[in-house]
């Protein structure tokens, strides 16, 4: 079951330019940084009020950062949506025929499991699906 968005995620190009900025627009420090190396990103992380931001740099040229930041440049990314027991969403969207980029869950920043599902099948969004590790 899908309980609620979790974060959203933001690509740019150098967290070290990012982050003052981004403190300065929130009135909030960064709370979190986190290298993936799976996923050859750096993460950093807002909390404001509720809600998460996780801003992700490319830290080699093969990365999927670099990859949407030639094509599209700085911005949206992904929208991360927290759910109860990932192996069954998995397996409840691949049922109902939606594409996921991962068939088994990885491991993601900030002690989460995440699976991603191509943009196609959310039409034109990134999706994350994401759980706390217990
Ligand atoms: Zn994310």
């Amino acid at each position: 079951m899908i309980k609620k968005i979790e974060h959203i995620g933001i690509a740019v190009e150098d967290l070290n330019h990012a982050i003052p900025i981004y403190e300065k627009l929130f009135g909030v420090p960064c709370y979190k940084q986190e290298l993936v190396a799976s996923e050859a990103v750096k993460t950093a992380f807002f909390l404001i009020g509720d809600a998460k931001l996780e801003l992700l740099e490319a830290t080699e040229s093969h990365s999927p950062i670099a990859k949407f930041l030639e094509k599209k440049g700085s911005g949206f990314h992904h929208i991360a949506f927290e759910v109860d027991n990932i192996e069954k969403e998995i397996e409840r969207l691949q049922k109902d025929e939606f594409i996921l980029l991962h068939l088994t869950p990885k491991d993601g920043a900030d002690n989460k499991r995440i699976a991603f599902l191509h943009p196609k099948s959310g039409l034109g969004m990134l999706i994350e699906l994401c759980q706390e590790k217990s």
